[in-house]
């Protein structure tokens, strides 16, 4: 499988991911750092050259697989209820198109990121050169559900797909004091779920209202 892209940001891609940002922030995101990150990563770069006049609208699109790259509302709500600095090692489950990927890098993260789909994680290896700007983004090809427990403890775990449950295998790799943020549910919705972790590894979890995204599924492609 293979798109067609194009890596040059240009004035108008500049003005529209500002419009975009604007929007965000009208919307009740709050945290700079994450909105400064989206400003420095052209979104367009993640999709179709067909898409790239809508490249910039608050909305998700299909890439390869059948696969989205999430909402931009999304991606900043995710990422703010991370609290993520600089260094933090964060898992992400979900590489799709590494867009979140490349926000949490430009936050200064190290990037443990995981992908089911072989076509997807193939295409962002092998065919996605801007990648290669984020020395600190590390790929894997596996089932999301096990986690890398090789690399744990994490000081934050992101799942960028509707779990049907918290997998445990996850909690377990977050590091006392942090921090995960996925959404649980198997129908239409999820409830968006902000868990964290105390210093004696019990864990509290908030609700932070309800979010749409394809399902996290058990196991690998082939
Ligand atoms: N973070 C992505 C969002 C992609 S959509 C982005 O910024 O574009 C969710 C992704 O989660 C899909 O690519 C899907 O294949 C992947 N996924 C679903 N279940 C998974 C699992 N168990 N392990 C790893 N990835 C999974």
């Amino acid at each position: 499988m293979s798109i067609s892209q194009n890596y040059e940001d240009s004035y108008l891609h500049k003005g529209l991911r500002k419009q975009l940002l604007d929007s965000i922030r009208e919307k009740g995101i709050k945290d700079e750092r994450v909105l400064e990150a989206m400003d420095r990563v052209p979104r367009h770069f993640f999709l179709d050259t067909a898409f790239q006049q809508v490249a910039y609208q608050d909305r998700p699109f299909e890439i390869l697989g059948k696969q989205t790259i999430s909402h931009p509302y999304t991606v900043a709500f995710q990422t703010a209820l991370l609290e993520v600095k600089k260094y933090d090692k964060v898992l992400e489950i979900g590489t799709g198109s590494a867009y979140q990927s490349c926000i949490l890098a430009e936050m200064g993260a190290q990037v443990f990121t995981i992908e089911r789909v072989k076509d997807l994680y193939q295409f962002i290896s092998n065919d996605f050169p801007f990648i290669k700007r984020y020395p600190t983004i590390k790929r894997f090809f596996q089932d999301g559900f096990i986690g890398l427990a090789t690399y744990a403890p994490f000081d934050k775990i992101l799942i960028t797909a509707g779990a049907p449950y918290i997998p445990q295998a996850l909690t377990e790799q977050l590091k006392p004091g942090g921090i995960m943020v996925v959404p649980v549910g198997e129908k239409e919705s999820q409830t968006m779920l902000k868990i964290t972790k105390a210093a004696d590894g019990t864990l509290h979890q908030e609700e932070r209202g309800d979010f749409y995204f394809v399902p996290m599924l058990e196991g690998k492609t082939t």
